[in-house]
């Protein structure tokens, strides 16, 4: 994002009293674009170069964008797609209508849920905050220690703690058992997704009701892989998509590294060398704490870990490497678990939503460096995913993309869920089989 969008958004965070909430995105306008062509496809996907705009979603000749545009650069943005002749039309008018709204059911909801006598766990009907999570994580390695450890991968830029579970009920000691990685919100904005983890997690803990998923399976599961950034999309920056590291550049206030761009694969390939950018990829891989964090507890279990799911939003995809384009020797396979896991979640979706895609994220989307499921996949996880759970939009739903009707919460969860336990299975299954064929 260009410089001038960044001054409005330092003074208001400065000077907050006089910006209120979401005021930084007051007649922010969401654009869909069609593109008919690769020429126009690459045209559009390029301007995020030149402009101060946000791309939620590039656009390809199979998939409309959506771009999000600040009101003083709507004009200009407007005429550079008339010059190409690109298709486009306002699908919100104003995005900060749009986040009061989000603002506003998410508290109804959550003062519905707090009058409730008996809440087991965490709640889903809200998007809870790092520090409730935070605690949470903490509560139920107390309450369950022979099931539940919790461990801190380290401390992200600002000093959060970046906890994740640890669930065994042979205290990760059986080495037989697969290990299933399993982590979310590396992107800040991606509310949706921590329901997700946070599901698997009540599944696995307080709600066993497939208890081979306990028994069989050793699970490590992150829900918060980006604590910092996450915090600003509550407090400042609903859109935020970074870490929150700063001092990037003298006399530059642009701040963050795009953690997904950061590790050390590819790095600096795909993706921005400029601070400014919502792909900037940081000043050398893993240069960020939280990706160095992340690749810790990573290579501690590489031996053991067979799948690797990093979930964001939104899209409705299963994704895997490389984001070069380049396959895996084992893709066929990738393929086939990543078809297994969509259509478990797809035989339960709502049915105004899309089926979910399934494909090499190059292929599918755009290319792509410094990713999670790529590093992962490179030091030998058998299988490794970028889930893009669904946008929630729907019939009468104003909502798009990032945000988060409290209805959709649980389902996000549950679905997701559905996806998660075919790959689990699928690893468990063929460990004991590859295990048995070496007796
Ligand atoms: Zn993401």
């Amino acid at each position: 994002m260009a410089n001038l969008f960044k001054s409005f958004f330092v003074f208001c965070v400065t000077f907050y009293v006089v910006c209120a909430k979401h005021e930084v995105y007051d007649g922010h306008s969401l654009y869909e674009i069609v593109v008919k062509n690769e020429e126009q496809s690459n045209f559009v996907n390029g301007l995020e170069n030149d402009l101060p705009i946000d791309v939620f979603v590039y656009a390809n000749t199979g998939r409309n964008g959506q771009i999000l545009v600040p009101k003083d650069q709507k004009a200009n943005f407007e005429t550079l797609l008339a010059s190409k002749d690109v298709e486009y039309s306002i699908k919100v008018e104003n995005i900060r209508e749009q986040l009061e709204i989000e603002d506003k059911i998410l508290a109804q909801m959550a003062a519905r849920t707090s009058n409730r006598s008996s809440v087991v766990g965490l709640d889903f009907d809200n998007i809870h905050r790092f520090q409730v999570v935070d605690d949470y994580l903490v509560q139920l390695a107390n309450a369950y220690p022979n099931l539940v450890t919790v461990a801190s991968a380290g401390k992200s830029f600002e000093g959060r703690d970046m906890k994740y579970l640890k669930i065994s009920t042979t205290n990760f000691q059986d080495t037989r058992k697969p290990v299933v990685f399993l982590m979310s919100l590396l992107h800040a904005r991606e509310w949706v997704t921590l329901p997700a983890t946070l599901f698997a997690i009540e599944k696995l803990v307080l709600d066993v009701t497939e208890a081979d998923l306990v028994n069989d399976i050793d699970w490590i599961i992150m829900p918060i892989a980006n604590p910092d950034g996450y915090e600003w999309t509550h407090t400042n920056f609903r859109f935020w998509r970074k870490n929150r590291r700063n001092g990037l550049m003298v006399g530059n206030f642009c701040m963050g590294v795009d953690l997904n761009r950061n590790f050390d694969i590819f790095w600096g390939t795909a993706s921005s060398n400029s601070v400014c950018s919502d792909t900037f990829h940081g000043h050398g891989p893993f240069s960020e704490p939280e990706t160095a964090n992340i690749r810790d507890v990573l290579n501690e279990h590489s031996g053991r870990i067979e799948i690797f799911m990093d979930l964001h939003s939104f899209g409705s995809m299963i994704l895997y490497g490389y984001a070069n384009g380049v396959l895996p020797p084992n893709a066929l396979t990738i393929n086939l678990v990543g078809v297994n896991m969509a259509q478990a979640i797809d035989r339960v979706k709502w049915p105004n939503k899309p089926n979910y895609i399934v494909g090499n994220v190059f292929h599918v989307l755009y290319a792509a460096s410094g990713g999670s499921s790529d590093y992962a996949q490179a030091i030998g996880i058998p299988l490794s995913y970028t889930y893009e759970l669904p946008a929630f939009s729907g019939a009468g739903q104003t909502l798009n993309g990032f945000l988060v009707d409290p209805a959709f919460i649980r389902q996000a969860g549950f679905e997701t869920w559905e996806g998660i336990k075919a790959g689990a299975r699928f690893v468990r299954d063929s460990l004991s089989m590859r295990k048995n064929m070496l007796r």
